[in-house]
C-alpha cells in the first residue's frame, strides 16, 4: 500500500482485521503537517473511533456544533447533529493514525517514497523505492490528491484550477464552535477551531486568485487576513501557510486488475466540501472488503463493486460543495441564497446532513430547492 494518512491507515487497519499481511510505503515521516482545512464531520469522528482509541486525541481537538455560512450581511446555521464533529491539526491526527496502524500490526516504512509502478500483462507486480522494489499480490494508492501512482496507471483524469491555502493562526477570544465559511468576491475562506484560541483558516480560490501568492505566500496570507473582518480583533500566524492543489481531481475508474485507488488518490471535488477526511476514513473497510474477496476468488467484481459505492458516496457528499460552489461564483446570488437558508433552516441542515453522510439523498426535497432558489 502507498500512502499513510487517513486512506491509507484506515484501509490497512481493516485488512489486517481480516487477516492480511499489510506493507505500507509513506514518503513522509510523522508528524507532519498536510494543507487541510481540518474539519472533521460527526461520521467521520464515528470511523475514526471504528479504528482504535483516540479518546484523548479527540479530547485535544475543538468539539464542533455546526456549520456557518455566511455572505455580505447574510448568515445561516445548519447543526450537525446530537454529535459534534471535530476540528483537528492533521500533525497531530495523522501522527496518530500511523501509530494505531502499526500497533495493528501493519509493517509501516516511513521516509520511503514510490516511484515507479512495475506491470506485467496489465497487472501490479511491485512498485519501485529508493531502496528497492517491494512486490505484492495487491496494491493501493492511497497517495493523495496528486497520485502519482493514479498517473503512472493510466487512470488520471480531468483537473480542474481551484487551490487551497492552509495555515493556524491565534485569535484574541475562543472562536464558535462552528465551521464558518465565508462568500468573498474571488475566494472562499474557512474558520475552523482546532484548539483552544486556535484555528485552521484555509483559503480557497480559483487560479487567478492565486497570482498575489506566487513567490510570497505568507505575505500574502497575512494581507488577505487583515482585510477581513472575521480578524478584525487581530490574529498571530502559528506557522507557515501551505498550499495544496489544483482541484478536482477525477479518476477515469478506482481500479485497474490488482490496483485499487483510495481516498484523495480516487477523486476529490474541492476543498470547499470538508468531507475529504471522513470519505478517506470510510473508503476504508469499503476498500478492505473489496480487496479481500479479490484476493479469495481472483474476481474483479468486488473491485468494481467498490468502485460504484464509492461513487454512490462521493455523490451524496459532494452536495454541499457544489450548492457551496454555485455560491461563489456571485456576491450578489451568495448573499440572497444563504438569507434563504437563513429563513430555511430544515433546507440548510438537510444538504449539511446529506454532505456528511448522515441522511439519505432522498430525504432532499423538491421544496428544499425552491427554498434554496427563492428563500418560500
Ligand atoms: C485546502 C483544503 C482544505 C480541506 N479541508 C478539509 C476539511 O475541512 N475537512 C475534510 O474532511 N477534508 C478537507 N480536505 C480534504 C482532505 O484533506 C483530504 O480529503 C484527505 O486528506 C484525504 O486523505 P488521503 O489519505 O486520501 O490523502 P492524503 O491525506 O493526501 O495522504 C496521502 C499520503 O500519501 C503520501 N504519498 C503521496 N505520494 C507518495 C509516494 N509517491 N510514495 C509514498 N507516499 C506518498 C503522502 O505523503 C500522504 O501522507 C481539504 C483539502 C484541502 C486541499
Amino acid at each position: 500500500m502507498v500512502g499513510a494518512s487517513l486512506a491509507g491507515v484506515s484501509t490497512a487497519i481493516h485488512l489486517r482485521r481480516l487477516g492480511h499481511a499489510v506493507t505500507l510505503l509513506e514518503r513522509a515521516t510523522f508528524p507532519r503537517r498536510k494543507a487541510c482545512g481540518e474539519g472533521l464531520f460527526p461520521v467521520g469522528v464515528a470511523a475514526l473511533r471504528e479504528l482504535g482509541d483516540f479518546e484523548s486525541l479527540i479530547e485535544a481537538g475543538a468539539p464542533l456544533r455546526g456549520v456557518r455560512f455566511n455572505a455580505g450581511e447574510s448568515r445561516a446555521t445548519a447543526s450537525l447533529g446530537e454529535e459534534p464533529g471535530l476540528g483537528i491539526r492533521r500533525e497531530r491526527l495523522d501522527a496518530a493514525l500511523v501509530q494505531a496502524a502499526i500497533d495493528a500490526g501493519v509493517h509501516l516504512r516511513t521516509g520511503t517514497m514510490v516511484t515507479g509502478l512495475h506491470l506485467r500483462a496489465g497487472r501490479v507486480e511491485a512498485v519501485d523505492t529508493a531502496e528497492g522494489p517491494v512486490a505484492g499480490r495487491a496494491f493501493v494508492a492511497a497517495d493523495g490528491l496528486a497520485s502519482s501512482l493514479r498517473r503512472m496507471a493510466g487512470l488520471d483524469g480531468a483537473m480542474g484550477t481551484r487551490y487551497g491555502v492552509t495555515a493556524h493562526v491565534l485569535l484574541q477570544r475562543e472562536p464558535e464552535p462552528l465551521v464558518d465559511i465565508f462568500f468573498e468576491r474571488g475566494y472562499e475562506l474557512y474558520l475552523t477551531p482546532v484548539g483552544q484560541c486556535s484555528a485552521n483558516v484555509a483559503l480557497l480560490l480559483r487560479k487567478p486568485g492565486m497570482h498575489p501568492f506566487a513567490g510570497r505566500v505568507r505575505e500574502a496570507f497575512i494581507e488577505q487576513l487583515q482585510r477581513h473582518p472575521a480578524f478584525a480583533a487581530g490574529f498571530t500566524l502559528e506557522d507557515a501557510p501551505m498550499v495544496a492543489g489544483p482541484f478536482r481531481r477525477r479518476c477515469h475508474r478506482a481500479w485497474r486488475a490488482n490496483l485499487l485507488l483510495v481516498g484523495d488518490a480516487a477523486g476529490f471535488y474541492d476543498g470547499i466540501s470538508g468531507e475529504g477526511m471522513s470519505a478517506a476514513l470510510a473508503a476504508g473497510p469499503m476498500a478492505a472488503h473489496a480487496l479481500h474477496h479479490y484476493l479469495a476468488t481472483g474476481s474483479y467484481d468486488p473491485l468494481r463493486a467498490y468502485d460504484a459505492e464509492r461513487r454512490a458516496l462521493v455523490r451524496n457528499s459532494d452536495l454541499l460543495a457544489k450548492v457551496s460552489l454555485a455560491l461563489s461564483r456571485n456576491q450578489a446570488v451568495a448573499r440572497y441564497a444563504v438569507g434563504n437558508l437563513a429563513r430555511r433552516p430544515g433546507t440548510f441542515a438537510r444538504l449539511v446532513a446529506i454532505s456528511s453522510g448522515t441522511a439519505p439523498l432522498a430525504t432532499l426535497r423538491a421544496r428544499d430547492l425552491v427554498a434554496l432558489a427563492t428563500g418560500l
